[in-house]
């Protein structure tokens, strides 16, 4: 019987799914039991490529190829060792290094041209992120294939076209679609196993450009949605979205279900298990998205779907996001009005000034700002210029949940939190489905775990 692209899933697996040899042998298993769902794999680079290829080129407009050349000999090593232990059909083990080892070359002579013109341009960061992962496709299907999977390597930059703003390519879904529907559908839907990259595509031009850091999950989901995908599998490293950072929070459980906006909020809060562009494209066409443990596939972890409703008024997530600043403005004086400070917020973004969030209180203005770097930080000097206005370094913790608003014990509880562990804190905001409120930097990690109790005791 013909098979249809609605029963296509999408497996993406993220950079610790594919590591190393042990990881990528989980990621087969996963593969072969999912095969008869026709999947479109998609991969990271392996964890932590992305960032030494990263500097890699950075330092080329500093250094010549002769003073990298161990830096590049090691990504190559990692790479090849994954081979060795993982293919061991020697035909394919000997052409899967010789791509390798074809791809090390260009690599070395995008760090030559790099290091000739003492210029790291975006274009070229972008022509070196994409090592990453045509390297781990690259062998993850030789890996497929020496196991008998009937998979196929797909160099998206075919298929995924973008505008041409390196390092963070915006998806010309139009053009995507056309291409994916020609050339990539046939292939899925004669039953092969699609291998390609996240992450990466290319320009009108053909010019190699990435989605921003984390896009492969952005990739997934623009492919599953394009596709009209069944399913959007995302595979990671812990047991689906929990109700806090593990990392921070020990305890912190898995939420089974969630909706999509819940998932947009806490992502763009800081719960760096998505990233926070993912599940556009998913919900607009309402794909389910799933988010499993490569390791411990049998777990259910966590399904996002747009019919998931919880009623009851209730804290189901704690985040945090680092590196914030709060500028407070001092708004008593008679020329600063209202309109000045929108003035204000507009003029900040317009500089690329992230702020997360903003309020207005007591004659004050509160503005957080994620992670600003220097420029950044001239520009908000710049911009205040002659206003009266303090700066700290803070965290911000955000509390997610349902009706929040609605249960006046929530509300006390939180309260009683913030003023035993944070009585200066700034509240941005408390809606229905989030409380935002600074805490003096350091003392995140500590503010969290409180909150996160309130989950554990059912709040
Ligand atoms: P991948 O390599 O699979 O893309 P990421 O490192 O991007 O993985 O995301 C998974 C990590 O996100 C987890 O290892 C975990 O430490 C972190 N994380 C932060 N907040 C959460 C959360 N609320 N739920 C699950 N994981 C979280
Ligand atoms: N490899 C890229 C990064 O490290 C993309 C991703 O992993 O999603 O940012
Ligand atoms: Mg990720």
């Amino acid at each position: 019987m013909a098979k249809k692209s609605s029963n296509i899933i999408v497996m993406k697996f993220g950079g610790t799914s594919v590591k190393n040899a042990s990881a990528m042998s989980k990621v087969l298993e996963i593969v072969k039991s999912g095969k008869e769902q026709n999947p479109i794999i998609i991969l990271s680079a392996c964890s932590g490529i992305t960032d030494k290829l990263l500097r890699l080129i950075q330092d080329a407009s500093k250094k010549t190829v002769k003073m990298l050349i161990k830096e590049i000999e090691s990504i190559e090593d990692y790479h090849l060792n994954i081979i060795d232990e993982l293919i061991s059909k020697k035909e394919i083990k000997k052409h899967c290094r010789e791509n390798v080892q074809n791809m090390i070359q260009q690599l070395i002579l995008l760090v030559e041209g790099v290091s000739l013109l003492r210029e790291c341009t975006p274009k070229s960061l972008d022509a070196a992120a994409s090592f990453g992962e045509l390297l781990s496709t690259t062998i993850f299907d030789a890996v497929c294939r020496s196991n008998k999977l009937d998979s196929v390597f797909l160099d998206i930059r075919h298929i995924l076209k973008t505008d041409s703003n390196y390092n963070q390519a915006l998806v010309d879904f139009k053009q995507t679609e056309y291409l994916l529907r020609k050339n990539l559908l046939p292939m899925s839907l004669n039953g092969k196993v699609i291998i390609t990259q996240g992450f990466i595509g290319s320009d009108g031009n053909g010019v190699t450009t990435t989605l921003g850091r984390g896009g492969s999950d952005y990739s997934a989901a623009v492919l599953g949605s394009v596709i009209n995908a069944k399913e959007i599998q995302i595979w990671t490293d812990v047991n689906g979205v929990l109700t806090a950072d593990p990392r921070i929070v020990k305890n912190a459980v898995t939420i089974s279900e969630m909706s999509f906006d819940e998932i947009q909020e806490l992502s763009y809060y800081g719960a760096k298990v998505l990233h926070p562009d993912t599940i556009k494209p998913a919900i607009q066409k309402k794909i389910p998205v799933r988010v499993l443990n490569t390791f411990h596939p049998e777990n259910r972890g966590t399904l996002i779907t747009s019919g998931t409703k919880v009623n009851t008024a209730k804290i189901r997530s704690v985040h945090l996001k680092r590196n914030c600043i709060n500028l407070t403005i001092n708004i008593s004086h008679s020329e600063i009005t209202e309109l000045k400070i929108l003035d204000l917020l507009s003029q900040l973004y317009k500089s690329g000034i992230k702020i997360v969030t903003s309020s207005l209180v007591d004659n004050k203005a509160f503005i957080a700002i994620d992670n600003p770097n220097e420029s950044h930080q001239n520009s908000i000097k710049n911009i205040l210029y002659g206003l009266n206005y303090k700066i700290e370094i803070i965290e911000l913790l955000c509390i997610c949940g349902v009706n929040l608003k609605s249960d006046p014990d929530i509300l006390q509880k939180i309260t009683i939190l913030l003023n035993r562990f944070e009585p200066e804190s700034v509240i941005y905001g408390f809606s229905s489905n989030s409380l935002i409120f600074s805490v003096s930097d350091g003392n995140g990690a500590g503010a969290m775990n409180e909150a996160h109790r309130l989950i554990l005791d059912g709040k």
